[in-house]
């Protein structure tokens, strides 16, 4: 089954989705290392990720922390912004690490394999190459004022409000139709 959602457009930004309602309740979806077993497997990162630990887990929020304040943060102010200039580096650092491998077999079967390590190293090329790309410029935050996720638009119109329609796009469809319904009741 699968319980993350990948609406983002990008990995990182799906990553930094884990946490939901940033700014009000703070959804944790990585709660425990199983979890980021189960992220890992649906992100089609690692083909059977093996069984992740603790710090695994710590590590990939502590990076998913810096790649959302860097995006936010970006680009940061000159000389200041010390935040996001942290968090530049600690995105750059992972960034040297290595990828999962891909390997083709002669039947065409692909497998991906990899540890922590090369989750945090997609995870941050991904993110950096974002950021030094030409999508950067359609980088958006949900119009849904609660879900604080972030997500490319790659419509060609550019007018993408939702980071999907099953999460916030009909959401928000029933609360105007509701709205609507009571203003006319009166
Ligand atoms: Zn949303």
């Amino acid at each position: 089954m699968n319980d993350f959602v990948f609406v983002s457009g990008r990995l990182s930004l799906d990553l930094a989705g884990t946490l939901l309602w940033r700014r009000s309740r703070r959804i944790e979806l990585l709660r425990r290392p199983d979890d980021l077993r189960r992220w890992t497997d649906q992100a089609g990162l690692l083909d059977a990720p093996g069984p992740m630990d603790a710090r695994a887990l710590w590590r990939v929020c502590r990076l998913r922390e810096a790649v959302y304040a860097l995006i936010r943060g970006w680009p940061p102010a000159p000389a200041s912004d010390m935040e996001v200039r942290e968090a530049l580096a600690e995105v750059n650092e992972a960034a040297r690490l290595p990828l999962p491998r891909h390997q083709l077999d002669a039947d065409g079967h692909l497998t991906r394999t990899g540890s922590v390590d090369e989750v945090l190293g997609a995870v941050a090329r991904d993110a950096v190459d974002l950021l030094g790309g030409d999508e950067v410029a359609r980088i958006r935050e949900c119009l849904n004022e609660d879900c604080t996720r972030l997500f490319v638009d790659l419509s060609r119109s550019a007018n993408r409000r939702w980071c999907g329609m099953a999460e916030c796009g009909n959401r928000h469809k029933v609360a105007t139709y509701r709205k609507r319904r009571q203003q006319e009741a009166r």
